[in-house]
């Protein structure tokens, strides 16, 4: 019966997958994403039901739009099938089944909220090159419910607090520092990627956030060195690195708490 509410899991995934285009697309150009139905973008007709169904109606349609009979590019398709995969793996990380507790589904459902903004800031920043206010908001106030959450349960939240506020504060103070060194006005990490890092460790934990920053920085790295780039966009690299975190969960928690631990013996000195 678990094969069932892997399926029903999967969809969800693929039902945010195709909400994430759609938020990707228009946020960044202020426009509605709730209440102003879809349209082809090739001959602009309204899309009825029956198109939007994220993965069968692509199938079904055989990757046509079914009033112009344009290609629809199969990034959509591969975009919903991959957040349907993501949702699953992080529901086999949590070891999530029939008899998961309300508390474990709770838990789960949380996560997955916070893992909407990682898809969508990801997404905006990889096309835009910015960090969506709006969307880093909705993350900060799905991490307040998920740190209270575990608070309730009296789970410790202080690396929660420094997460948030301490590793902010040191590249706040960085940043400064280089403005006036490099006398630039592009700063290497920009505002917005600072409050999207405060953002993470408030909602992780100082352990976990090290971890996630220490991923990315490694791809944006290889990325820069193997595409020969100048710059890679750390806000994309830092969402995927999150989402790799949640999936390893299980064992990066062991090295997180090693970190937290050293973090408050050094504070405690
Ligand atoms: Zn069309």
């Amino acid at each position: 019966m678990n094969v069932f509410l892997y399926i029903m899991i999967f969809i969800a995934g693929t039902v945010f997958g195709s909400f994430f285009s759609l938020a990707v697309y228009r946020l960044p150009r202020r426009e509605d994403i709730t209440h102003v139905r879809s349209h082809c973008t090739s001959c602009n007709h309204k899309l009825e039901l029956i198109d939007l169904i994220p993965v069968f109606s692509y199938i079904f349609l055989r990757g046509r739009c079914r009033y112009c009979k344009e290609k629809i590019r199969s990034r959509y398709i591969l975009l919903e099938i991959f957040s349907g995969l993501v949702f699953l793996l992080i529901a086999f990380a949590l070891k999530i089944n029939y008899s998961s507790t309300i508390y474990e589904f709770i838990n789960l459902f949380l996560i997955y909220l916070f893992v909407v903004m990682l898809f969508i800031i990801g997404g905006i920043d990889k096309e835009q090159k910015i960090i969506h206010q709006g969307t880093l908001l909705y993350g900060f106030i799905v991490s307040i419910v998920y740190v209270i959450f575990h608070a309730v349960r009296g789970e410790d939240f202080l690396d929660n607090i420094i997460g948030g506020i301490l590793i902010s504060i040191i590249m706040l103070t960085v940043n400064a520092l280089l403005k006036n060194i490099l006398k630039e006005n592009e700063l290497p990490v920009g505002f917005g990627d600072i409050l999207y890092i405060a953002v993470i460790g408030f909602f992780f934990g100082f352990g976990l956030q090290v971890l996630s920053i220490i991923i990315a920085l490694f791809m944006v790295a290889l990325v820069m060195i193997l595409k020969k780039q100048k710059e890679a966009p750390f806000g994309f690299y830092l969402s995927i690195s999150s989402a790799i975190v949640i999936i390893g969960i299980s064992y990066l928690e062991p090295i997180s708490e090693v970190i937290n631990s050293s973090v408050f013996e050094l504070l405690l000195a």
